[in-house]
C-alpha cells in the first residue's frame, strides 16, 4: 500500500518542473529543531532549512505573531504605509549601524537585484574615468553565490550556476576570494562595486583570512566604489554577530539580508547607508526607481520584527557564539578522532562547515552528499556542499544535548559503524 510519503511524491512527479535534488521525504510538522516526516518519523534538525527557520520550527511566539497580523491587516502596497514595515526597518537599521535605511523584497536574490541596481545608479552619478561615462562593473568572488536571477547569476562565482542561460547581465568579474592582489587587479576605471560573501556559504563556509575584508575595505574607499555584503546566509545573529561584517569590524556600504530575517517566510532586505538611500528615493527621479509588490507585506515584516524582540530578549547573539564555539571545539575532537576523514572545521556561531576526505569514507558512503543521505535514513538533518564539504547550521534556539545528539549519529556515518 503506498505511504502518506509515496502519495506526496507522486503528486510532486505529476504536477511539479522537480528543479530540486530532493531525497525521497517529505516533512509535515516542525517544532525548534524537531521535524517529523509524513510517516511519522522524527528527525533532528541541524540545518534548519537553509538558514531560514532562525528561531526552530514553528517558534510559538512567531506564530502568535503572525496569527495576530493575520487578524488584523495583511497587504495594502507600498503606495501606503504599513506599522510592521517601519518597525522591521528601525530594528534592522539598529542592529546595523547608525543611518542604515532598509529597501525590502521577498528572496535573497531579489535583495541581491536591489544592491546592484542601487550600485549602479551610484556609478551613473559618479562616472569617475570611466570610458563609458557611467561605472556599471562588480567585482565578486570565485565560489561565491548571490542567487540564480539573472543579474545575480552574473554576480555568481561559479559558471555552473550560468550554464545554459546565457546571455549572463554583462559587467560582473570574478577574483578568488580572499585575495586581496587579486581584487586590486580587478578593479579598474568601471568597477563601481566589490561584492562578497563576509563567509562563503555555498562555496562550503570559506572564511576570510583576518585581514581581508577590512583590506577590502580600505580598496574601495581608495577606488570609490560600494562593498556590498552579501549576508543572507550570515545575517540576523547566525555567527554570532548581529551581521558577519561585525565580525570584522568594517561597515559595508550596502548588505543584503534573506533566509533567517524572515524566520521561514518569503523576505530579503537591502540595507544601505542613509547617504546612499537618495538614489533609490523616488522624489530624486520623480519616478519610482525599484520596487516590489509584495515587498515587506505586513505578515512577513511582522514576523521578522518579532524575531530581532527575541534575539534581544534572550541573548542570541552572545547564545550563538558561544553554542557555536562549543560546536567547533565538538568537531575538531572528532576530527582528530576521524583517521584522517575529517580534514578541517571552520566557520563562525552557528554556521560551521566540516572538510572531508572523501577517499578516506565507507565506499557505500562515497561522498559528503552520501553522508548527508545516511544520516537522514538515521532521523539527522545536516548538509553537503561542493562535494566534500557538510555544513551544520541548526537553528539558534537548539538545546545542547540536540546538539550532542545530532554529533554522535554523524559520528558513527563518518565511522562507516
Ligand atoms: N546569497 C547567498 C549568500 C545565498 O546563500 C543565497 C541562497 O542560498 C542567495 C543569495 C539567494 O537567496 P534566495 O534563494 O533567497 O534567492
Amino acid at each position: 500500500m503506498a505511504t502518506p510519503t509515496d502519495t506526496i511524491l507522486a503528486r510532486q512527479d505529476a504536477f511539479m518542473t522537480n528543479n530540486y535534488a530532493r531525497v525521497p521525504v517529505a516533512m509535515v510538522r516542525g517544532n525548534g529543531a524537531d521535524l517529523w516526516d509524513a510517516d511519522g518519523k522524527q528527525y533532528l534538525d541541524l540545518f534548519a532549512g537553509f538558514g531560514a527557520p532562525i528561531l526552530g520550527h514553528c517558534h510559538p511566539e512567531l506564530v502568535e505573531a503572525v496569527h495576530a497580523q493575520a487578524q488584523k491587516l495583511w497587504h495594502v502596497g507600498n503606495l501606503l504605509h504599513t506599522e510592521p514595515q517601519t518597525h522591521l526597518a528601525e530594528a534592522i537599521s539598529k542592529h546595523a549601524f547608525p543611518g542604515a535605511k532598509c529597501f525590502f523584497s521577498h528572496s535573497g536574490a531579489d535583495a541581491n537585484e536591489a544592491a546592484i541596481k542601487l550600485a549602479r545608479l551610484y556609478g551613473n552619478k559618479n562616472p569617475g574615468k570611466s570610458p563609458h561615462g557611467h561605472r556599471y562593473g562588480v567585482v565578486t568572488a570565485t565560489a561565491s553565490f548571490h542567487g540564480r536571477s539573472f543579474a545575480t547569476m552574473g554576480a555568481t562565482g561559479q559558471p555552473k550556476i550560468r550554464e545554459g542561460f546565457e546571455p549572463i547581465v554583462p559587467g560582473f568579474s570574478y577574483v578568488p576570494f580572499n585575495d586581496i592582489d587579486a581584487l586590486k587587479a580587478a578593479i579598474d576605471d568601471n568597477t563601481v562595486a566589490v561584492m562578497l560573501e563576509p563567509i562563503q556559504g555555498e562555496g562550503g563556509v570559506n572564511m576570510p583570512s583576518d585581514n581581508y575584508l577590512k583590506q577590502v575595505r580600505k580598496l574601495c574607499d581608495e577606488r570609490d566604489c560600494l562593498l556590498i555584503c552579501d549576508e543572507v546566509w550570515t545575517g540576523v545573529a547566525r555567527t554570532g554577530k548581529n551581521f558577519a561584517h561585525q565580525l570584522w569590524d568594517i561597515t559595508p556600504d550596502i548588505f543584503t539580508l534573506a533566509k533567517g530575517v524572515g524566520g521561514g517566510l518569503a523576505l530579503g532586505v537591502m540595507v544601505c547607508k542613509g547617504e546612499l538611500a537618495p538614489l533609490f528615493d523616488w522624489r530624486t527621479h520623480g519616478r519610482a526607481v525599484h520596487g516590489t509588490t509584495l515587498g515587506g507585506n505586513c505578515l512577513t515584516a511582522a514576523v521578522a520584527v518579532k524575531i530581532w524582540e527575541i534575539v534581544d530578549r534572550d541573548g542570541l547573539v552572545a547564545r550563538s557564539a558561544k553554542l557555536g564555539d562549543k560546536l567547533k571545539a565538538d568537531m575538531k575532537a572528532m576530527q582528530a578522532r576521524s583517521n584522517g576523514v575529517i580534514t578541517d572545521v571552520r566557520g563562525a556561531g552557528l554556521f560551521v562547515g566540516v572538510e572531508l576526505d572523501n577517499s578516506k569514507l565507507k565506499p557505500e558512503i562515497k561522498d559528503a552528499p552520501g553522508v548527508f543521505k545516511e544520516c537522514l535514513k538515521r532521523g539527522l538533518l545536516i548538509n553537503a556542499t561542493q562535494g566534500t564539504t557538510l555544513r551544520i547550521a541548526p537553528c539558534l534556539t537548539v538545546t545542547e544535548a540536540q546538539m550532542d545528539a545530532g554529533l554522535k549519529i554523524l559520528e558513527g556515518v563518518l565511522a562507516g559503524k
